[in-house]
């Protein structure tokens, strides 16, 4: 059962992010998650697990920095589902503990991480969150609430060096989305322990300004963030690509 870390649990969601560390979202669809909430969408991300594999921090301290974040994102909802960090499998209790909460908050649009990535968890994560998706949908699998499925899956792309599908504009929440990822002060913050293996803040400032700015350039804005989708997009009006050639 998915534990609550902010937010009332008592709602439908619009959009749901589902990721496998606390602080995932924040380095890859964070600006998205922020800016959709700012358009008055109900947002929410559902972190996989509580990151204890991690070399900096214990899991409490990490979950109550997820809570800061999730603030900082405007978020109506965060919770963590509780498997084990560096073991994510889409096991089938994995998965109808992920449709539960499917049910229970009943988003209208999902963002995975990207099926391929170097690190298990993120491409478990995918295969898990998909999975789980689609097992919401199953009305005669007993799992309490109403079935329900969520009408589209997007894929976070940042760190999977594809073409994007597209590209969100996150110029305006570029900073804040930074914010929130530096409230994980104990991953971040500069500081002896496994120094070797964390870059100081300035650094990850440098790195993730020059991820956005690669996709950003792509639409012809400062900051973007890069997605996929299976699927073909449907067009109703071509002159309102709004896709700059020139
Ligand atoms: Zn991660």
């Amino acid at each position: 059962m998915a534990r609550t870390i902010y937010g009332s649990d008592a709602l439908p969601l619009d959009l749901l992010a589902i990721a496998a560390h606390p602080d995932d979202v924040e380095q890859t669809c964070g600006g998205t998650l922020l800016r959709a909430a700012e358009q008055g969408y109900r947002v929410g991300v559902l972190d996989l697990t509580a990151g204890e594999m991690g070399s900096r921090g214990t899991p409490d301290v990490r979950l109550r920095e997820a809570a800061v974040a999730a603030e900082l994102l405007m978020l109506a909802w965060r919770g963590n589902l509780g498997l084990p960090d560096a073991r994510v499998e889409a096991s089938w209790e994995a998965k109808c503990a992920l449709a539960a909460v499917i049910r229970r908050l009943r988003p209208e649009v999902v963002i995975l991480p990207y099926w391929e990535a170097r690190h298990p968890d993120h491409y478990r994560a995918s295969e898990l969150g998909f999975e789980g998706c689609f097992l919401a949908g199953l009305r005669r699998l007993e799992l309490g609430a109403e079935a329900c499925r969520p009408s589209t899956v997007i894929y976070s792309a940042s760190y999977a060096y594809i073409r994007p599908s597209f590209v969100v504009d996150i110029t305006q929440q570029f900073e804040r989305r930074m914010q929130a990822l530096l409230a994980y002060r104990s991953q971040y913050a500069d500081q002896p322990e496994a120094s070797e293996l964390f870059p100081t803040e300035e650094e990850l400032r440098r790195r993730l300004e020059a991820v956005a700015r690669f996709y950003g350039q792509m639409i012809g804005v400062e900051y973007g963030e890069p997605f996929v989708i299976k699927e073909v997009m449907r067009v109703d009006d071509v002159m309102k690509l709004g896709v700059p050639t020139f």
